[in-house]
């Protein structure tokens, strides 16, 4: 599992510079296969071999200039609780604020380690002035210049060392599917492990997780073998009020990014919003599978045509990634909580589905043949042949002769027709082209 680094500090000091500047490379791979980018405050990056998600906290707070300090220090202590490492930015043109000095105090009693990085030093005369930052009781610092990215491998290098050891999976363990529940606060979470679960009656084992704050539970169901995935985010640990789309990205990250499958609750009476958004674009660009749960659905009013109704509006909020069970459920009456866990079971399944190459290319060849991709700058592309890559989620590598004249749209045509031929319900899909 990765590490989680949250970079905290006062509004326009240089984070999402940084930010961008760490993901860039990762990005650019991201938005080529998918072609959609929502969230620019969470993605990952990597350093001598080590990955790691990284996230900008400053970027969650909307009108970020007048921003309160109240919330300020509301994220560094989520931060505190949630990451792994820590990276305080402050910058060298203004010195130590008044700010500075609160965020100091919150991370000198934290023992995860946190790092002092001084922005915006891109001379000598900077580099001396930076040493005021010893004022802030933190240790050491890093000088850095997002802008150019000078001093950020030296940062990097301690960074990467700080992350603790990422265990492997023990080969003995049984695999069987993740399932994280995940959604904005009170949307029901809780009541729906509840109902699910009784009162762990039907806990088998308890497996300790990868890392301290994570623990899979496994669960013997309605039939089915699964692993809860609990974390910091199912247990409510944190005395922090949750009312920034930024708390459920940050609650959310680590259960999802360990998951196989993310129930995604949705509260029927709130809808599909800006913060469940956040967390369904959250679980697509870790190619995690998907289920929608849409609970309280005890509380609306309904007739013949609500489900569809509604059912057509949260699809439209997922545009493009649209090919999502959506289930209706009452935590409150256990109104289809079976239905739930079957639904995310067939995704797991749709998630780890193999397909032969000569399957694959007996049924895609002949409808490429029928639409091929269309001539770019009078130039053909041909393809030869299809093959899914051994990766945990699918991933097609289709085989042709100019693999950078093929556009989106058609790569979007390619997904459709594997997932109308061969089900990948709930799960993203990756379309690469490659030169043969
Ligand atoms: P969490 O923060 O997502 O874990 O949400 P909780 O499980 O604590 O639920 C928040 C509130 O919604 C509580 O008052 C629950 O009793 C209520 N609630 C949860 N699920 C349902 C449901 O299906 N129907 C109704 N009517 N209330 C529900």
């Amino acid at each position: 599992m990765n590490s989680i680094v949250a970079i905290v500090g006062r509004p326009n000091v240089g984070k999402s510079t940084f930010f961008n500047r760490l993901i860039q490379r990762r990005e650019a791979i991201v938005d080529a296969v998918s072609g959609v980018t929502r969230d620019r405050h969470y993605g990952k990056s990597d350093w001598n071999g080590r990955e790691f998600s990284l996230i900008d906290t400053g970027g969650y707070v909307k009108g970020s200039d007048d921003v309160f300090e109240a919330e300020i220090d509301k994220q560094v202590v989520l931060a505190i609780e949630e990451a792994d490492a820590i990276i305080f930015m402050v910058n060298v043109e203004d010195g130590v604020t008044g700010m500075d000095e609160d965020v100091a105090r919150l991370l000198r009693k934290v023992t995860k380690p946190v790092f002092l990085v001084v922005n915006k030093v891109d001379n000598g005369k900077r580099e001396e002035d930076a040493v005021e930052f010893y004022n802030l009781g933190l240790g050491d610092y890093f000088t850095i210049a997002s802008i150019n990215g000078s001093g950020t491998g030296d940062l990097l290098d301690a960074l990467v060392k700080a992350l603790p050891e990422v265990e492997p999976r023990d080969e003995e363990e049984e695999i069987l599917p993740r399932f994280a529940v995940v959604g904005r606060p009170n949307a029901g979470k809780s009541s729906f492990i509840n109902a699910l679960i009784g009162k762990d009656r039907y806990i088998v084992t308890d497996i300790a997780g990868t890392t301290r704050d994570s623990i899979d539970t496994k669960y013997n169901r309605f039939g089915f073998d699964f692993n809860l995935v609990d974390t910091a985010g199912i247990r409510k640990k944190s005395k922090v009020k949750e009312d920034l789309e930024f708390y459920s990205v940050m609650r959310s990250v680590r259960a999802i990014e360990h998951s196989d499958v993310c129930l995604i609750v949705v509260d029927a009476n709130r809808g599909f919003d800006g913060q469940v958004q956040n967390i369904f674009w959250l679980a697509e660009r870790n190619r995690k599978g998907i289920v929608i749960l849409v609970n309280k659905w005890d509380l609306v009013e309904k007739d013949h045509k609500t489900t569809n109704e509604v059912e057509k509006y949260i699809r439209s909020q997922m545009e493009p990634f649209t090919d999502v069970p959506i289930v209706f459920i009452s935590a409150l009456t256990k109104q289809r909580i079976y239905k739930a866990i079957e639904t995310a079971v067939e995704v797991y399944k749709n998630r780890s589905k193999k397909i032969k190459t000569s399957v694959l290319n007996d049924t895609m060849l002949p409808i490429i043949e029928n639409y091929p991709p269309p001539a770019y700058k009078g130039k053909f592309v041909k393809i030869k042949y299809i093959m899914q890559l051994p990766t945990p989620q699918p991933q097609f590598a289709f085989f042709c002769n100019l693999p950078q004249y093929v556009r989106d749209p058609y790569k979007r045509f390619l997904e459709n027709k594997l997932r109308e031929i061969f089900d990948f319900n709930g799960v993203p899909v990756s379309v690469y082209m490659r030169k043969k």
